[in-house]
């Protein structure tokens, strides 16, 4: 193993070499290499265990979160782009030394099939899109790493699984929230058995839905590219927190909609939702998504011993965790990490040592399952069993 204390030109000041008495960490007062320091943060994995990514669609959320997170990641590296403007591309490229040969735009996309430097495709596209780049990506013999919500419809999450299978290649979800550091520690203080039994979730994601303002916006309006309004968009953060957090899949659901009359908002898609989970052992789940509310973005289990709160729960940064047990009130530190960068290494370290990813095609495909019986729950005026049979196995 390779030594990086202080060596043979240093003096005897390292310990164990200066014989009892010297003072041990004193440094020399002439230019002089140190130990390594403790590290608050890992460094990049070796060189040739980094896999190179090509993002898709650079919009917002790309630019805003996922691109700059390369930086912080020990196993992925950024080094080819898509989009429909070149010029936006080309910007991003210098400034994050990417090549020009390696960016595509959406017709060119299938030649990243005669890049070697490409082994993940990230597709940050709206909704609708997501199952097509997938199914481009596996073609063109990538691994596929999918924003949430994964497709617009059960049928495509399964084309997509499908996909992944026959050309050999993975498929991972990228539901950040289970590697945001708050929710890990929730996670695994609820599995401890820290609250005790699970017997309740609720969580609340709101927020104004702003097109006028938001460029972003603007195709979350539209079911074509969305395919579904606030459930879709920022609920799937509810519905995911109550399956972690619970441990266990709903059996039944019980939906409710309501939109604003008139809102041209909500003309194609649904604004406000409320909905019921009912899991096996009897627990229960009480979760809602908004367009029109100030915004929110709060998770609480309550167990027969404890409960926690996590609030704000699924930030970019800056969560927190409260939590109150037999022992009383904490308000829980944890190491700050990049979700971001922690959910691609996850990935590229899967595909690296062939292992199945935390969130696979599958768990998107469940919460499609279950969003779904949301909607016909609340076409139909009442509690639904969730159809948890797949053509996928
Ligand atoms: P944006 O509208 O900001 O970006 C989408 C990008 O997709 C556009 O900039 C464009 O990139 C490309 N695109 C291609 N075709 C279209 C089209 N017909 N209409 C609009 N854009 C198109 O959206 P977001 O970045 O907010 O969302 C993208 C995805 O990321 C969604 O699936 C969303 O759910 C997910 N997301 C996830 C978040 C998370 O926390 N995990 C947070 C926010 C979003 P270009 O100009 O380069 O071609």
């Amino acid at each position: 193993m390779l030594s990086f204390r202080a060596g043979s030109n240093a003096p005897a000041f390292a310990k164990g070499e200066s014989g009892g008495s010297a003072p041990p960490d004193i440094p020399p007062s002439h230019p002089s290499g140190r130990p390594l320091p403790q590290l608050d943060k890992d460094m990049p994995s070796e060189p040739g265990r980094r896999l190179g990514w090509a993002v898709v669609g650079l919009g917002k959320f790309a630019l805003n979160q996922v691109i700059p997170s390369f930086a912080e990641s020990r196993s992925s590296k950024i080094v080819a782009l898509v989009s429909g403007n070149r010029q936006k591309a080309e910007h991003v490229a210098s400034r994050y030394g990417i090549a020009a040969s390696n960016i595509y735009d959406y017709d060119t996309f299938d030649r990243i099939a005669d890049n070697d430097e490409v082994d993940v495709v990230y597709i940050v596209l709206p909704n609708a899109l997501h199952a097509e780049y997938t199914s481009r990506a596996f073609k063109a013999g990538k691994h596929v790493f999918c924003e949430k919500p994964m497709a617009v419809t059960v049928e495509e999450c399964e084309t997509m699984i499908r996909a992944g299978r026959d050309a050999g290649k993975k498929i991972m979800v990228a539901y950040r929230a289970r590697f945001e550091p708050h929710n890990v520690e929730a996670v695994r203080r609820v599995r401890e058995g820290g609250i005790g039994r699970v017997r309740l979730v609720t969580s609340d994601h709101g927020r104004i839905l702003d097109p006028k303002n938001d460029p972003a916006d603007q195709w979350r309006m539209v079911k074509s590219l969305a395919g579904g309004g606030s459930l879709y968009d920022i609920g799937i953060y509810s519905l995911q927190a109550a399956r972690y957090l619970t441990g266990e899949e709903p059996v039944e659901v019980f939906g409710q909609i309501s939109n604003t009359q008139d809102d041209p908002r909500f003309r194609e898609v649904e604004d406000l939702v409320a909905f019921q989970l009912r899991f096996p052992s009897g627990a229960l789940a009480n979760l809602s998504s908004s367009y029109s509310t100030s915004p929110v973005k709060r998770i609480q289990a309550f167990g027969e011993r404890g409960s926690l709160i996590l609030d704000p729960a699924t930030e970019y940064e800056g969560n927190r965790l409260i939590f109150r047990s037999e022992k009383g009130r904490e308000e829980v530190k944890v190491k700050a990490a990049s979700q971001f960068a922690a959910e691609m290494d996850h990935f590229s370290e899967c595909v690296m040592e062939n292992r199945d990813p935390k969130t696979p095609g599958e768990e998107g495909l469940r919460d499609l399952l279950i969003m779904q019986a949301v909607y016909r729950s609340a076409r139909e005026g009442k509690p639904v069993s969730v159809e948890a049979e797949s053509s996928v196995r």
